[in-house]
């Protein structure tokens, strides 16, 4: 017997409407998918400063990502490119510094902000008759049969697939329904960011400055004309013990202003802050697995980490690029889009190239938090080393850019 309403039949639902699920959205309804995306959150309060002031650093392999997925267009001239980042560590002055010339010419990756991307994800979703975002809407819970899965909503719907994606982020529903268990930790460390405006131009110029409590990020931002003048930008990203960000919060104004100033280098001129300051929590997650029968999960739902490589989302739309490229293989092959193979070689692409970056910035955070002489002599002494040896260093360049390891259909020249 025919089933009542087809309308609540797709080929695939995605449980989270965030970046990653967003993106993955458009990614796989621009290619004939028919997909449900379903947010608890209201998306016209998303794309509001106040909900998410953070910017992203958007790698080169990211932007392929994103133009696949037809939001670049909208976004590139919002894209501050970064075409040269300086090292710091501690009060020793510019200890590394990587330009965009030594490495092919392109420049590092791109700093945009949250909000702008999820409202070219929207204009695009919009556009896309075979694209449903469902949002505000929750989903409750979801149970899987031989043949599909079915998905309940917070208002009583039914939807049913061959394959779920959980892309509900690092405390994800849909994984803990599957009862994959994850490995993880707290860092004892929150990220306050802000949005700053500073005297002088940025010079396209990323900076981290390592320091034992975690490290002081600096991004440029577009520049922006109010009345007739330029506003020149930088994103923020001041990483702290949960305790000190606690305080820092709590400053006044004035005093914000002065520790700001006090971090900036000086070409920067006077710096104050434009927006409200944000605080985040910060920790590692990884899933044990990334899949279940006719489930998978994608970018913080099945890994979370440290933000001090800007490297989260970068590593999530990968995830997203490598499982819509099987799915989109899968439909033109008239293959069951939740099948084990399909979701087995997804999972077998991405494990290996998210617990790299994860150890990496996991490294990264305890070596610079370290402030024992030795430690940090021998920290220095490395990371000039790097700074000598030009093989190590240009591995460095394209390891920021996302160059290493991506996708061989994405690099079109
Ligand atoms: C300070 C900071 C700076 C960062 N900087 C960078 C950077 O420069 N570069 C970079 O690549 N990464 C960066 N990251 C990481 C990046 O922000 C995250 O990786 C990314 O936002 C995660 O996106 P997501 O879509 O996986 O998860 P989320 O953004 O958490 O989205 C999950 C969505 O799922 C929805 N949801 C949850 N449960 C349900 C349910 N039951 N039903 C329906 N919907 C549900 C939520 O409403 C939410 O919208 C940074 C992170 C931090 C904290």
């Amino acid at each position: 017997m025919p089933d009542k309403d087809m309308k609540d039949h797709y080929d695939i639902i995605i449980i989270g409407g965030g970046l990653a699920g967003m993106s993955l959205a458009c990614l796989l309804g621009r290619n004939d998918i028919k997909v449900c995306c379903v947010d608890s959150l209201d998306p016209q309060k998303t794309i509001n400063e106040t909900f998410d002031g953070r910017t992203t650093a958007i790698s080169w392999a990211s932007q392929k990502i994103l133009s696949k997925a037809g939001v670049w267009d909208q976004l590139s001239s919002q894209a501050c490119p970064i075409n040269d980042i300086q090292i710091l560590d501690g009060d020793s002055p510019v200890l590394l510094e990587f330009f965009s010339h030594e490495v092919d010419d392109r420049a590092f990756g791109w700093i945009l902000e949250n909000r702008l991307i999820r409202q070219a994800l929207l204009n695009t979703i919009d556009q896309y008759e075979n694209i449903t975002l469902l949002a505000p809407t929750r989903i409750d819970d979801f149970v899987v049969y031989d043949d599909r899965a079915e998905a309940y909503t917070s208002d009583n719907r039914v939807l049913k697939a061959p394959l779920i994606i959980g892309a509900d982020g690092k405390n994800s529903k849909t994984r803990e329904w599957m009862d994959i268990p994850v490995r993880g930790w707290s860092y004892n460390q929150n990220a306050l960011i802000c949005t700053v405006a500073h005297e002088n131009p940025h010079n396209n110029i990323a900076i981290e400055h390592f320091n034992p409590e975690g490290p002081f990020a600096v991004l440029p931002m577009t520049d922006e004309t109010q009345n007739g003048k330029t506003i020149y930008r930088s994103s923020v990203v001041w990483t702290d013990h949960s305790n000190g960000n606690k305080s820092m919060m709590a400053w006044d104004d004035d005093t914000f202003k002065a520790g700001l100033n006090a971090r900036f280098p000086a070409f920067y001129g006077e710096v104050k802050a434009i927006t409200p300051r944000m605080s985040y929590p910060l920790g590692l997650k990884h899933a044990y697995s990334y899949i279940g029968p006719r489930m998978a999960l994608v970018a913080e739902a099945a890994h979370a980490m440290h933000p001090i490589a800007g490297q989260g989302l970068n590593m999530g739309l990968r995830d997203i690029a490598v499982i819509s490229d099987l799915i989109v293989g899968a439909h033109h092959a008239g293959d069951d889009l939740g099948h084990q193979d399909l979701l087995k070689k997804y999972q077998r692409k991405r494990r290996a190239d998210n617990t790299a970056m994860m150890a990496a910035t996991d490294t990264l955070n305890k070596l610079f938090g370290v402030k024992m002489p030795p430690v940090a002599m021998a920290r220095k002494l490395g990371i000039k080393a790097i700074s000598r040896f030009k093989p190590a260093k240009q591995l460095f360049m394209r390891q920021a850019m996302g160059a290493v390891g991506v996708l061989p259909s994405l690099i079109e020249k």
